[in-house]
């Protein structure tokens, strides 16, 4: 699955649990089990692989920022947590292509690859996912104003207290 999508789960995880630890071990999870569903993949050739390799960890890396900018303060760490953990398993394709060799030990590298259910007629599929992916997590990592749901309340509290009038 292209990266780009691993990192909007891994946003949208980050705002669900909001906690940097369990959003990142869940961000590193959730790799491997989007990875096992079925997706985009089996590039022609080198070239092929290199020229989406590209696209994707630009936009993976726009997905990032813009997420982490948009963040409010208390849930960003969380948030880029849930980033780094979805996208760190992937780390061994720049791995391969700079230094040669994947980062991660030979059975994780086999795993990774054994799980992986990718067809070359997918490409629709995978964009509709980021589609739905990107909108999720922009409105995940933004939130909900601090205190929202809680003002009904708030009003029928401060209703009639001295220099809290009714508004
Ligand atoms: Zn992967």
């Amino acid at each position: 699955m292209l990266v780009t999508n691993h990192v909007l789960s891994g946003a949208l995880i980050g705002a669900a649990v909001r906690r940097p630890l369990p959003a990142f071990a869940m961000g590193v999870a959730s790799h491997f089990v989007l990875d096992a569903v079925p997706h985009w993949g089996k590039w022609r050739n080198r070239q092929h692989f290199l020229k989406v390799a590209v696209a994707d960890g630009l936009a993976g890396l726009a997905a990032i920022g813009t997420c982490a900018a948009i963040a409010r303060p208390g849930h960003r760490l969380a948030i880029v947590a849930g980033m780094a953990g979805a996208a760190l398993p992937d780390l061994d394709k720049p791995g391969e292509l700079v230094l040669g060799r994947s980062p991660w030990p030979a059975a994780v590298n086999r795993f990774h690859g054994v799980i992986q259910d990718e067809a070359a007629d997918r490409f629709g599929q995978e964009m509709i996912v980021m589609g739905v992916l990107a909108v999720a997590a922009l409105l995940a990592a933004r939130g909900m104003p601090p205190g929202r749901g809680r003002r009904r309340a708030t009003i029928q509290d401060d209703a009639g207290r001295p220099g809290r009038p009714y508004r």
